[in-house]
């Protein structure tokens, strides 16, 4: 057994990094200044997006993208039980509802024919009405895209996606996140947030990028600013530089630049992290493959997951145990874990808000109680990736039916 604790996710900066931080706190600027414009667009040529918004984290990319998105009291947006809380937050925050549907078994994405099914079903009863959709590509595993464009073709509603997991990810060779482009004469209004926080694929401690149409990114960036108007500005600015004018009540998320700093340099290691991430998952899928008490995740043959987090599913038939003593199990060998996530409905806000009962969502639910994320992260030696690996067969062994 190991005798040091290995932390499930602690962040990899390097000289890169520290070097570029110093260059900007000996500059001029350290709030919204350069080097977040250059981040913007090297973020947005990365993905292959038309504009994207630096703000300070995901949670603020999708408040401002839904204020751009025009969502409001009475209105409703669609999303997933398996996400982290903040998705949901956000609809809260704008007094909007949120409408949770159920996942698909394999993915435990958002199921797009339960989408459909709740689109069927308010319409007939409309107690709010259904203005988007909110899919989290979970784990980094897109969601299934093609028919949940569809349905927002047919239902007239936008796409937000939460990609806080799913940077650098793939749908049908399109990278998550240029979206905006795949169809420009749809009516579509997609929008993608991603997240940098410090156990992303790429982090700027605390961040998050908006990407999407530059007509909506513009006005989510006005939504990120006091709702401070620079083209006023522009148009009238004979008083001089002084001028701005106030044309909505908006928030305050702007990114710094020495957050930026941070994200051009793992901008530039991104896809060496990625190949790291994959040569680590491909040993735990091999380790795991046949256990009868563990099921490996799965990548459908049209996708490329971006590999954020490892989630192991139990075969509790086949244990003596339950998933926390797994965990407990797990942390006695000095391997660090963690779920993803408790499903949205069995917190106390939500379930007594909306009255939710633990099998509404029945997938969610049940495999939720089977879940645990195992470590996956770029400061992992090959030891310590067998290390997981030992711990997991041995505690499935001990404690095996
Ligand atoms: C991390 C995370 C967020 C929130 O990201 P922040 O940048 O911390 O706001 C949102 N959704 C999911 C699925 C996440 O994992």
């Amino acid at each position: 057994m190991r005798d040091a604790f290995l932390p499930f996710s602690p962040p990899l900066l390097g000289d890169e990094e520290i070097a570029e931080v110093l260059d900007t706190l000996r500059s001029d600027w350290i709030t919204t200044g350069p080097k977040v414009r250059r981040f913007e667009s090297d973020f947005a040529e990365y993905l292959g997006a038309p504009a994207a918004l630096a703000v300070s984290s995901a949670t603020d990319a999708m408040l401002v993208g839904l204020a751009a998105l025009g969502v409001g009291p009475g209105d409703a947006v669609i999303t997933t039980p398996m996400t982290f809380c903040s998705t949901v937050h956000v609809i809260e925050h704008l007094g909007a509802r949120p409408i949770l549907v159920d996942v698909a078994p394999d993915t435990l994405n958002i199921d797009p024919a339960h989408v459909e099914r709740a689109l069927q079903s308010i319409i007939h009863h409309p107690q709010s009405a259904i203005k988007g959709i909110m899919p989290v590509h979970l784990y980094g595993h897109p969601c299934d895209m093609a028919p949940l464009n569809a349905l927002a073709e047919q239902y007239n509603l936008f796409i937000l996606e939460d990609a806080a997991h799913s940077l650098p990810a793939r749908y049908k060779g399109q990278m998550i996140g240029a979206h905006a482009t795949r169809n420009p004469q749809s009516a579509i209004r997609n929008l993608v947030a991603f997240s940098f926080y410090a156990t992303k694929n790429l982090t700027t401690a605390e961040g998050g990028m908006l990407t999407g149409a530059l007509e909506l990114i513009n006005w989510a960036r006005t939504w990120s600013l006091h709702g401070m108007s620079r083209d006023a500005y522009k148009r009238y600015s004979a008083e001089g530089s002084w001028y701005y004018e106030v044309i909505l009540p908006g928030y305050k998320c702007n990114m710094t630049d020495i957050q930026a700093a941070l994200g051009l340099q793992q901008l530039k290691k991104l896809d060496g992290f990625q190949v790291r991430r994959r040569q680590i998952v491909r040993r735990y899928q091999e380790a795991f493959a046949g256990n009868d008490a563990l099921q490996t995740p799965v990548e459908r043959p049209d996708v490329e997951s971006a590999w954020h987090i490892y989630a192991l599913r139990l075969n509790l038939e086949r244990l003596t145990i339950d998933r926390a003593r797994f965990i407990e199990e797990l942390k006695a060998r000095n391997i660090g874990t963690s779920v993803h996530f408790i499903p949205i409905h069995l917190h106390p806000y939500y379930r007594d808000k909306y009255g939710y009962k633990p099998d509404d969502f029945p997938v969610a639910h049940r495999e939720y109680q089977r879940l645990i994320s195992l470590p996956l992260n770029l400061r992992m030696s090959d030891g310590d990736v067998e290390d997981v690996i030992e711990a997991v067969l041995d505690v499935a062994k001990q404690h095996g039916r």
